[in-house]
């Protein structure tokens, strides 16, 4: 009997386990190559792609009413109330499949409002990626690169710059710095993602799975770690 039992327990660990999913945070400066790293692993794990950019224009695209709300905010140019996104967001993370959030949680109380919602569901964050790269290597990175306003494309001045200088390849057109990427707005922007990460970071240092990546390195590499990360947490 008393084996029965132990077999059942084994039995229900094992089925409440093979059903974990990677539920995935991605943090990281702006230039340190979030997008693509959360385009990755949503392919290769098929996880939903979560970005709150993404989910604030779709539901103002179509005239929600929680985008009507976050439209009003937008358009005085104030920021969206946490509870907000965080309602959005909870509307795409039904069931029991993963998910990679990128650019969100932004700050401790949204931080919150996110596990207290997962808790419900029993299914909590399991893995928080930092991309870490440091704001001199971001700034030299941004700095560098050259954009055409014609086509799109872009450049880096030292690791991909067009074969004629100055000019774009496709189309010949004078490549231009975007007011984005010139140092003193990056600085400004790292100043903000600081501000408000760090103490996301602080909330989550003590739960498991939370892990730094160095993000100077090459694309491939940084999926490796990526990938040994959550590797464990794909049961089937
Ligand atoms: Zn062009």
């Amino acid at each position: 009997m008393r084996r029965l039992i132990l077999l059942c327990l084994c039995l229900i660990t094992w089925v409440v386990w093979a059903d974990d999913a990677p539920r995935v945070i991605l943090i990281g400066p702006p230039g340190a190559g979030k997008g693509t790293q959360a385009r990755y692993l949503s392919e290769k794990y098929h996880l939903a792609h979560i970005s709150t950019g993404d989910i604030l224009r779709e539901n103002r695209k179509q005239g929600t009413e929680l985008g009507k709300q976050a439209a009003s905010y937008m358009d005085t140019g104030k920021l969206v109330p946490d509870e907000l996104i965080v309602t959005m967001v909870a509307e795409k993370l039904t069931g029991d499949g993963g998910f990679v959030l990128d650019g969100f949680p932004r700050s401790e109380a949204q931080a919150q409002l996110l596990d207290g919602m997962l808790s419900k569901s029993g299914h909590p964050i399991n893995s928080v990626i930092l991309l870490d790269v440091s704001d001199n290597d971001l700034v030299e990175r941004l700095s560098l690169r050259r954009s055409c306003p014609t086509c799109q494309r872009t450049y880096h001045l030292k690791s991909n710059p067009p074969k004629k200088e100055g000019l774009c390849d496709v189309d010949g057109t004078a490549l231009i710095q975007r007011p984005d990427d010139k140092e003193e707005v990056i600085r400004n922007r790292l100043k903000v993602y600081h501000d408000q990460t760090e103490p996301v970071l602080r909330h989550y240092q003590d739960k498991p799975g939370v892990v730094k990546i160095d993000g100077r390195l090459d694309i491939q590499d940084v999926q490796k770690q990526v990938d040994d990360n959550l590797r464990p947490l794909v049961t089937h």
